[in-house]
């Protein structure tokens, strides 16, 4: 099977090389996509030999176009975004990790999904901000898009062991077999602030997360808990469950990764150390499994496993994604977007952390809910909203 591995120098894409160096026998590589990071991108290139390379930015493309010759590749240097869809729907390619971080994803993973190509959709915003339409060609054109994030990977699992199928998006059956879908939060680094002092907060404090190192920006959607706002919102696409049914709890081991409640009362959960190899190893395989040499947990080290109720009063982030999904349309899209600038601003000191859910709820209030048919639409929607917000910021809200 040959795979494009969509912004393989992310964190994703560098695990899922990881990965694929060890089950080289499934896959080949026919491309490897990256922004600007020539540098890494040649070490894959030179190590994975792709058929084609892919960069946006034309000085990284022509630095790496120098590299590839001085060291006789014959992989062959693309470059600007319309070619990343050349690879993600190129007829020797079955498969794509669709790994870039934001909205640039949408475009390529929408157009492999319309060839029937396999996804491994690492890609939050792809779900976020056009879940409807990517499901509703998954569903016409028969391609399976299996969830990378770990909570959604972690359902996947759950419902291969518990004999459920995996159904995209097909409410009546998960609705019809489950009671509940959790999805866990390690609550991020003020977990223990009260509110009062969450005013105060500093970029630097805010992306200082007690369990892993991540990007800046979801580190800070995780301190605002709007990371699992959107995984909520992730969820409740892919599976096609209501959001009354999905809920979230404070897990601070970060080791049970979510639980399903069955209708009959039982609960399946699942646990393993917070390594992205793991759920990415299992879509790559699935349906079957790889040895991953890597370290295994070790319960008898966890002294306890304990969970707890979100406060939303404290994280309103999370109260402002279920309102998003609840109205549905394009408030996800709105949700978003909003997020997006109000957390780069709070990045830059311009607004403070407590500003970040205030910022996101007058955008829900003023920009108008309307269907995003097309995703021409949802990327113009998404403009909008950016600028919209930008504005509200600049006019001290
Ligand atoms: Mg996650």
């Amino acid at each position: 099977m040959k795979i494009t591995i969509l912004g393989s120098t992310s964190t994703i894409g560098v695990n899922t090389l990881s990965v694929l160096s060890g089950i080289a026998k499934k896959y080949k590589i026919f491309a490897l996509t990256a922004k600007s990071n020539y540098k890494l991108l040649f070490q894959q290139t030179k190590l994975f030999k792709p058929s084609y390379a892919v960069l946006i930015c034309p000085e990284s493309a022509e630095k790496m176009h120098q590299l590839c010759k001085k060291n006789n590749l014959k992989t062959k240097i693309l470059c600007g975004t319309k070619y990343l869809s050349y690879v993600s729907t190129h007829s020797k390619c079955s498969c794509v990790m669709s790994a870039i971080v934001g909205s640039a994803a949408l475009e390529p993973t929408l157009n492999a999904i319309q060839k029937g190509k396999k996804i491994f959709l690492a890609n939050k915003e792809s779900l976020v901000m056009s879940g409807d339409l990517l499901i509703k060609n998954a569903k016409k054109y028969n391609s399976l898009i299996l969830p990378i994030d770990s909570e959604h990977n972690a359902i996947f699992q759950l419902l291969f062991a518990s004999g459920l199928s995996y159904r995209l998006g097909d409410s009546a059956y998960y609705d019809k077999n489950i009671d509940e879908m959790i999805l866990t939060a390690s609550g991020g680094p003020f977990i223990d602030s009260p509110l009062s002092q969450l005013r105060n907060v500093t970029p630097s404090q805010a992306i200082k997360h007690p369990n892993w190192k991540m990007g800046k920006k979801i580190s800070v959607d995780s301190a605002t808990m709007m990371n699992k706002g959107l995984e909520v919102i992730e969820a409740s696409i892919l599976f096609g469950l209501s959001y009354k049914k999905i809920k979230v709890m404070i897990h601070r081991q970060s080791i049970t990764h979510a639980i399903i409640t069955f209708k009959d009362g039982a609960m399946l959960s699942h646990m393993s150390d917070h390594d992205m190899k793991i759920p990415i190893s299992f879509a790559l395989m699935y349906p079957s499994r790889c040895d991953l040499s890597i370290g295994k947990l070790d319960l008898t080290k966890t002294k306890e496993l304990t969970f707890f109720p979100v406060d939303k009063n404290k994280f309103k982030c999370l109260s402002l994604a279920y309102e998003a999904i609840k109205i549905g349309l394009n408030a996800p899209t709105i949700l978003n977007a909003a997020n997006e600038i109000a957390v780069n601003n709070f990045l830059k000191n311009k607004i403070k952390f407590t500003d970040i859910p205030v910022i996101i709820e007058k955008a829900l209030n003023e920009v108008p809910f309307r269907k995003n048919t097309s995703l021409a639409k949802i990327i113009e929607n998404d403009r909008n909203v950016r600028e919209f917000t930008e504005d509200l910021i600049r006019r001290k809200m």
